[in-house]
């Protein structure tokens, strides 16, 4: 049997191992601040070695790591981890993307501004996520914008009416398989909600998986990889691309019949690549900041995955996800949850793609 690394010991890692456990498969996760020393250690010199994340700290142990003959994607890696080398990889392979610029030492916020042709955000290069590491010019206040030249990039604010993510997989021999487009809900750039209907999106699907296609290919990638779409009136516009399993895919743990964990396993370690049976509704609610209220679990059809980690503001501690075949059950659980009012309209929203209108209205004035 060969073993899998995971450089990353989080929750994606625990989610990849305990996938592993059900394939028969012995993954292993790897705490990037470790000194083990990987190159002495038998067994893992002919692992197949992968990760949950996209930035680790340069040390003997990350180095080492990658130096394994097992160590994939390193390409991808490099073009991905930093925002300026993403988005110049999008460009070069003609996929949309929302309009963008490098932060060179002599701008400002006028130069930037007339740049993109109106407001934009700066995001930081490198380590961003949860909406951390962004600032939007039409906050700038008296102090102007935050020296960030060189270590960020300047996007154009993008009016969308929505946000989406496709989450795909390729293995060694170029075989990919997709999920259904994934709607996505956010609040003060933290993932909120997730919901999948099949088909909903159908209209972008093929699209969407024509860029995903094309970059995996490119990239010759192997594994599990995410792409974060805006919908705009002029079609879609890549917002991100994770190299990893993604919070965005976390409903197909309850919602399709090969998850994004046990996919990404299949598609490093060479088992067979199909596309999963995602035969109805999925919710995935993200618990932030506190503990899950037990009421939350007093739902018939609730499903906890809880990451152990210290309460935080802000911080993602775990997911909640419901499946139904039918949309008015779906939406019957999200709305009955017991939420914080931060989710309010994220749920609103979420409510109206399941339901419509009118019923999320009265649905509403029942809580
Ligand atoms: P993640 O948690 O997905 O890693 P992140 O911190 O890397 O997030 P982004 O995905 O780039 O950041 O941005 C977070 C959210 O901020 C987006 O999902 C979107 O709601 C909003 N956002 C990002 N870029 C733009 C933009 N150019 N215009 C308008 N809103 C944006
Ligand atoms: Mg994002």
């Amino acid at each position: 049997m060969r073993q899998v690394c995971v450089l990353g010991d989080g929750q994606l890692g625990a989610m990849l191992r305990d996938a592993g456990r059900r394939l028969g498969l012995y993954v292993e996760t790897l705490d990037p601040e470790s000194s083990d020393a990987l190159p002495e250690s038998a067994p893992r010199r002919h692992a197949i070695i992968t990760a949950e994340r996209e930035h680790w700290p340069d040390n003997g142990f990350t180095r080492n790591l990658q130096a394994e003959p097992g160590w994939l994607n390193a390409s991808a890696f490099a073009a991905l981890t930093d925002r300026q080398s993403q988005k110049t990889l999008l460009d070069n392979l003609q996929l949309p993307t929302a309009p963008w610029c490098p932060v060179t030492v002599d701008a400002n916020l006028h130069s930037l501004r007339t740049a993109l042709g109106g407001e934009f955000l700066l995001k930081r290069r490198r380590g961003g996520y949860d909406g951390r590491g962004q600032w939007r010019s039409e906050s700038a206040g008296e102090e102007g914008m935050p020296d960030w030249h060189d270590v960020a990039i300047a996007e154009r604010c993008i009016d969308f009416s929505t946000e989406l993510s496709l989450i795909g997989a390729r293995d060694a021999q170029g075989n990919m398989v997709f999920y259904e487009l994934t709607e996505n809900f956010h609040a003060g750039g933290i993932l909120q909600i997730s919901l999948m209907q099949p088909g909903r999106f159908a209209r972008w699907q093929r699209e969407a998986e024509l860029y995903h296609a094309r970059l995996m290919s490119h990239l010759q990638y192997q594994g599990v990889l995410a792409i974060e779409f805006f919908v705009t009136d002029a079609g879609l516009l890549i917002n991100e691309v994770a190299p990893r399993v993604h919070n965005s895919g976390h409903w197909t743990q309850a919602g399709a019949s090969i998850d994004q964990f046990e996919m990404h396993l299949r598609a490093i370690s060479g088992l067979p690549l199909v596309t999963p049976m995602q035969p109805g509704c999925s919710v995935m609610v993200n618990v932030i900041g506190r503990a899950v209220d037990p009421a939350c679990l007093a739902l018939p059809g609730t499903r906890l995955h809880w990451y152990g980690k210290q309460e935080r503001a802000g911080r993602k501690l775990g997911h909640l996800n419901f499946f139904h075949p039918d949309a008015a059950r779906a939406a019957e659980w999200l709305r009955r949850l017991p939420l914080d009012v931060t989710f309010a309209e994220s749920r609103e929203r979420a409510l109206r793609a399941l339901v419509g209108p009118n019923q999320a209205r009265e649905a509403d004035m029942a809580l």
